[in-house]
């Protein structure tokens, strides 16, 4: 808990996680040290905007996975609000709701590289920089340099509200690790072991 007169410092960590990965656990932890924040909220997405047309598991069995995942660091918790609101996932839902539950704390937004260079295309970009700091992780093989300012340029008020966190270069994607499973090959050291043992019997990814 917060003492009196600081404010709590939430992380806000929004992903598919299908499934969670060595990635997520290791950056997460390292923004959590870096910005000393008290809780990162991982928040699994329903389905992200982004990834629209594209198959994943379902939301019962990513939340199953998300929840082993956290079990390594008391700072983490999983949220599942977006699991329970139909349709697409905005995350400027979540921060509106977050930010009225949470009045007195400051929120941090964590994302990748790779999803910071589409910010500008989220629905409710300007909004979203007024609920919450924007905390970029650099991600192994993206150069987000190349394409930063340009985000930063298109939405007003991200530049005061953007925080270049420097993380751990893990280069391991949800992509590598359902690659590595359906070729049949062993996941372990990409995943948390318990997120493999759910992996291995529900026999995700296999086909
Ligand atoms: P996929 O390969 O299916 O696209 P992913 O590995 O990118 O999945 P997500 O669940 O989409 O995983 O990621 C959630 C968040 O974590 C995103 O902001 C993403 O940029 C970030 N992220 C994922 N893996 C890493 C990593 N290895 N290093 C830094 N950030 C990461």
């Amino acid at each position: 808990m917060p003492t009196a007169g600081t404010r709590e410092r939430i992380g806000v960590f929004g992903g598919t996680f299908d499934p969670p990965h060595s990635g997520h656990l290791r950056v997460a932890g390292d923004v959590a040290d870096q910005l000393s924040l008290g809780r990162v909220l991982w928040i699994p997405a329903r389905r992200s905007p982004f990834k629209r047309d594209e198959e994943c598991s379902s939301p019962e069995v990513r939340l199953e996975m998300v929840r082993s995942a956290v079990m390594t660091d008391p700072r983490f918790e999983v949220d599942d609000r977006e699991l329970r609101r139909p349709g697409l996932s905005w995350t400027v839902e979540t921060l509106e709701e977050l930010r009225s539950e949470h009045p007195e704390a400051d929120l941090f937004l964590i994302v990748g590289a790779d999803q910071f260079l589409q910010f500008a295309r989220w629905r409710g970009a300007e909004r979203i920089v007024r609920l919450a700091r924007v905390a970029v992780m650099n991600r192994a093989g993206i150069s987000a340099r190349a394409g930063s300012p340009d985000v930063i340029a298109a939405v007003p008020g991200l530049s005061d509200a953007v925080l270049s966190v420097p993380v751990t270069d893990v280069d391991v994607s949800s992509t590598d690790v359902r690659a590595v499973v359906r070729a049949g090959g062993d996941p372990s050291g990409m995943v948390p072991e318990e997120v493999e043992r759910v992996i291995r019997e529900r026999g995700l990814y296999a086909d």
